[in-house]
């Protein structure tokens, strides 16, 4: 297990988030004080709708902040990436045989189309705006206490689901009573559940970020961008030992990115998580700005083997056919269409669990293809033995 000299550090940062979420719900929803506007979630469409809120500032911070320190806002101040990283922690306490497998060899299901897959999710995201300026007139504002007219998060509206889902309940009939409160806050639980405990599980650590997440699209465009951005670099000669790789949560490898690209991770992927740092015991990884060292001892096989994915250089294990992972990824989103009926969030948990059902059925039936197949072989060959044998007597 190697050292966790910034784990420690961002792991509090991560909890810091989630205090700071509680205390704003707590304000909101228990004493009525608004002065942070509502959920920064909503400040995509908010943004798009003219709207200028606290929460649209703090997206357009978030987005500047990349062309300084990359993804950093995704390793350290997500309240997502908080949730993903207590589920891997717990999963791994709790020795969950399958995930730990996983995790041990970093093996990291993803797929090839997770682009198209994070930008159909982003567009749909959008739709409430696009609806919205269809349904009214675009509308500026600059008032950074009043809120998104958007949000459907459970418990909005005094109800569990969205206005327009096809069932629902109504809460705080007469008042607010804890039950009140509970109700939606285990509505959410369940889904922050599937978006990291279930993913996590099926895909390893953090698969939301890696194969899900629409704010990617907003961030990674500016990335590498200036030449003042911080990447994590090599600062002394690397052995090549590979530690740092084996340990990335996002699946990059960082051993051979600092080989091929002048000693910087340049992989628009990384979210500046430092697992990587931590784990190299020699020290060659920093988070720099600076040249990177020269590596004078060359690392042959990098030279000789090609990257295990030519395109991202992503160390994933991809079984699937091209057809296939767009035919998974057209399912999962009807699947989340169905689902965000209930309320925006809700599209998540449908997205989520149709593409695990629908990816192990198609890799059941290919496993089940491959056995007929050699059963059908090792019937012939039988056969033809079979024949020899009646011939020879
Ligand atoms: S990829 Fe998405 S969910 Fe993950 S840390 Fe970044 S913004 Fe948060
Ligand atoms: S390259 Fe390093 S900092 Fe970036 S995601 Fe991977 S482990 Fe984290
Ligand atoms: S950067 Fe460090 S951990 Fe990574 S391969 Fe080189 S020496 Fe090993």
């Amino acid at each position: 297990m190697h050292k966790a000299k910034f784990q420690n550090r961002r792991i509090f940062s991560l909890m810091v988030v989630h205090f700071y979420i509680l205390l704003h719900f707590s304000l909101w929803y228990g004493v009525g004080v608004k002065i942070w506007g509502k959920t920064a979630m909503m400040g995509v469409p908010s943004l798009l709708a003219g709207h200028i809120n606290a929460a649209a500032i703090m997206v357009v911070l978030v987005i500047l902040s990349v062309l300084l320190y990359g993804r950093a806002f995704c390793g350290w101040a997500c309240h997502l990436r908080g949730a993903v990283e207590f589920s891997d922690w717990v999963m791994r306490k709790l020795n969950i045989s399958g995930y730990q497998r996983i995790r041990k060899k970093n093996i990291l299901f993803n797929t090839r189309f997770r682009w198209l897959f994070r930008s159909i999710v982003f567009f749909i995201l959008l739709l409430p705006v696009i609806l919205y300026w269809i349904r009214h007139e675009y509308s500026f504002y600059f008032n950074v206490q009043k809120p998104s007219p958007m949000s459907d998060l459970p418990g909005n509206n005094n109800l569990l689901f969205s206005v327009n889902s096809p069932f629902n309940m109504q809460l705080a009939t007469h008042g607010m009573t804890i039950l009140d409160f509970i109700i939606p806050f285990v509505a959410g639980i369940f889904i922050v559940f599937v978006m990291t405990f279930v993913f996590n599980y099926f895909y390893g650590q953090g698969a939301f970020c890696r194969i899900l997440c629409p704010y990617t699209i907003m961030l990674v465009p500016f990335m590498n961008l200036n030449a003042w951005q911080k990447k994590i670099t090599r600062i002394s000669n690397c052995t090549g030992c590979r530690a740092c790789s084996d340990n990335c949560p996002q699946g990059i490898d960082v051993s051979r990115e600092i080989y091929h690209y002048d000693g910087k991770v340049i992989n628009k992927e990384c979210i500046k998580c430092y697992h990587c740092v931590d784990a190299c015991s020699s020290q060659t990884l920093a988070d720099s700005r600076k040249k990177a060292a020269p590596q004078t001892k060359p690392i042959h096989i990098y030279e000789k083997t090609p990257w295990q994915n030519s395109y991202k250089h992503l160390q994933v294990i991809e079984p699937f056919h091209p057809v296939l992972d767009v035919i998974l990824i057209v399912i999962a989103i009807v699947c989340g269409s169905i689902t965000s009926r209930l309320g925006g969030f809700w599209f998540y948990v449908g997205t989520i669990g149709g593409y695990i059902v629908f990816r192990r059925l198609i890799s059941w039936l290919l496993t089940e293809e491959v056995h007929l197949q050699n059963r059908k072989i090792i019937t012939k060959s039988q056969n033809q033995m079979g024949q020899k044998k009646t011939m020879v007597t």
